[in-house]
């Protein structure tokens, strides 16, 4: 899938649109989910133009990779979930029900969160 240039995630990236900023470094920026699913929902976002953790992990450089799973791990920690527990997920296409085509990882917690998907009768 090609990188949509206008998707939301770019526009924040750009400063064109504002967000709830919780962390920053040069490889990533981390924020507040606009529709929080928990009492802690935080976004990660690399900083480059990748629409999934596939096209991430095949196309990005190693120092972004790298940079960018630290800032997720120093974002856990800087919200103070790691004697709790919490949750990271990223959905990639259609079936993962992707919104949004920046690769993004959400971080859940501040509550039990339940069994990993819900279940499909
Ligand atoms: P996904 O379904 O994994 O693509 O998730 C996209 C997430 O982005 C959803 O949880 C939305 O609530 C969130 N979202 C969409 N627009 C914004 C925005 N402008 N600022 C923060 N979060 C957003």
């Amino acid at each position: 899938m090609a990188y949509d240039k206008n998707n939301v995630f770019a526009k924040i990236l750009r400063g064109e649109i504002p967000c709830k900023k919780v962390y920053e470094d040069e490889h990533a920026l981390a924020f507040h989910d606009i529709n929080p699913q928990a009492p802690v929902h935080v976004l990660v976002i690399p900083k480059g133009e990748y629409v999934s953790m596939m096209d991430f992990t095949a196309h990005a450089p190693a120092e972004l990779v790298v940079g960018f799973l630290r800032a997720v791990g120093t974002v856990a920690r800087q919200l103070e979930l790691e004697k709790t527990g919490y949750r990271v997920l990223a959905n990639a296409g259609a079936n993962a029900h992707q919104e949004v085509p920046h690769l993004h990882i959400h971080i859940f917690g501040g509550r039990p969160l339940g069994p990993m998907l819900v279940r499909q009768h």
